[in-house]
């Protein structure tokens, strides 16, 4: 503390030497200790501690006028604290309920993925359970289906006559079969019977009438799945294919026939092939159970695969344009234009506009003939899963 002042402001005299003085804080005036009506062993401790000070009267005095607002500044200052003290609280708080919220979402992961492995294996185990039990059954179940063709197996037969044949030979009262409909088809009839009446319906039926008539019921199709994104090379060869399938899953002892299991086409895309596999009804639940194959080098995931056709000619559902004898017909506005010609804003479908005109109907018509939620097209689909033995 170098005296800047020479003099002390207090009695106006010199300091010497041995003289024990303060210095104001703020203006840096002098005064001996004893003018300022302190122990001279204040020098030392205002020389000592940087964070005492001393300040001289008229320093004081101009602090205490402005004393409210200095209060009053730190009054708002104290706020301030306050706020920032209750700010980082709740910023910790926050922070803590963050990594909590983090954890929880990890051991949610966690439960996930335990959940997705746990699943694999058990669908793992399903599987090769399935495999097992259907390697040991032997006896393949009749499926069954309440519908009995009879058909004549001379062409020029007509179904009269054939219904009248029927009649004559059995009488569903003495046989106790209930029968719910009959009705014609190509070469004869359809009757369609309780499930419990089939077997006594049909053994009457093939006794009596065997020798002139087939008596059957619907062939129902193999139901048929999509391999999809099979590797290339995989797709070479439909028989590399199916064998290379067969080893793969375990299921060389589950076919009860080598045409069990049929390769029916593959539709190339981009890199990969999309492959169309039929299988009999038990293979085709033990597989779609597990949902996927493995094919070569993958995993490749199976849908069921169902097809309507779909004439790009003329729109029509159940034919392919190469087969079709109709009109052009835009799939957009159902005009008698190609689609690249289509000028219309108008969108309706020709199918359903024709099934309201020919059966009276009011079917919506106001999609694309292309739409796969068309009612008719769906309506086929339906109808052509209706044709598929599902086991
Ligand atoms: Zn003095
Ligand atoms: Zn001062
Ligand atoms: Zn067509
Ligand atoms: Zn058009
Ligand atoms: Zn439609």
């Amino acid at each position: 503390m170098a005296p800047d002042v020479d003099v002390c402001k207090k009695c106006a005299d010199n300091f010497v030497v041995s003289s024990k003085f303060v210095q104001c804080k703020v203006c840096n005036v002098k005064l001996h200790t004893s003018c300022a009506s302190l122990k001279d062993s204040w020098q030392k401790v205002l020389t000592d501690c940087k964070n005492i000070f001393w300040m001289c009267d008229p320093c004081k005095n101009s602090f205490s006028v402005g004393g409210n607002e200095n209060r009053a500044a730190v009054e708002i200052l104290k706020k301030e604290i306050e706020c920032v003290n209750r700010e980082k609280t709740l910023t910790d708080k926050l922070l803590s309920e963050v990594q909590y919220t983090n954890e929880l979402q990890k051991a949610l992961l966690k439960q996930l993925e335990d959940k997705i492995a746990s699943l694999e294996n058990t669908k793992h185990l399903k599987y090769n359970e399935a495999v097992k039990s259907a390697t040991q059954m032997s006896v393949k179940k009749r499926e069954s289906t309440p519908v009995l063709l009879v058909k004549s197996k001379n062409d020029r037969t007509s179904n009269d006559d054939v219904m009248k044949d029927v009649i004559q030979s059995i009488n569903p009262a003495d046989l106790n079969v209930c029968i719910s409909a009959t009705r014609k088809i190509k070469n004869g009839i359809a009757i369609h019977c309780e499930t419990k009446s089939f077997d006594v319906l049909k053994s009457n039926l093939s006794a009596s009438l065997g020798k002139k008539y087939s008596i059957n019921e619907p062939q129902k199709l193999n139901p048929r799945f999509l391999i999809s994104d099979v590797p290339s090379k995989c797709g070479d060869s439909p028989e590399v294919l199916v064998n290379n399938i067969v080893l793969l899953n375990d299921l060389a002892n589950v076919l009860k026939s080598e045409d069990d299991i049929k390769f029916i086409t593959k539709l190339n895309r981009l890199q990969d092939t999309d492959v169309v596999i039929e299988v009999a009804p038990y293979l085709y639940n033990l597989l779609m159970q597990r949902g996927f194959l493995y094919v070569g080098w993958k995993k490749c995931y199976i849908t069921d695969y169902v097809r309507v056709k779909r004439c790009f000619k003329c729109c029509g559902l159940g034919h392919l344009d190469k087969d079709c004898t109709a009109q052009v017909c835009c799939p957009k506005c159902c005009g008698d234009h190609k689609l690249k010609e289509c000028k219309s804003d108008c969108i309706k479908c020709s199918n359903c506009t024709n099934y309201n005109k020919s059966f009276k109907q009011n079917v919506p018509t106001d999609h694309k003939a292309t739409s796969f939620d068309c009612p008719l097209y769906k309506n086929y689909l339906d109808k052509l899963k209706q044709n598929i033995n599902y086991g």
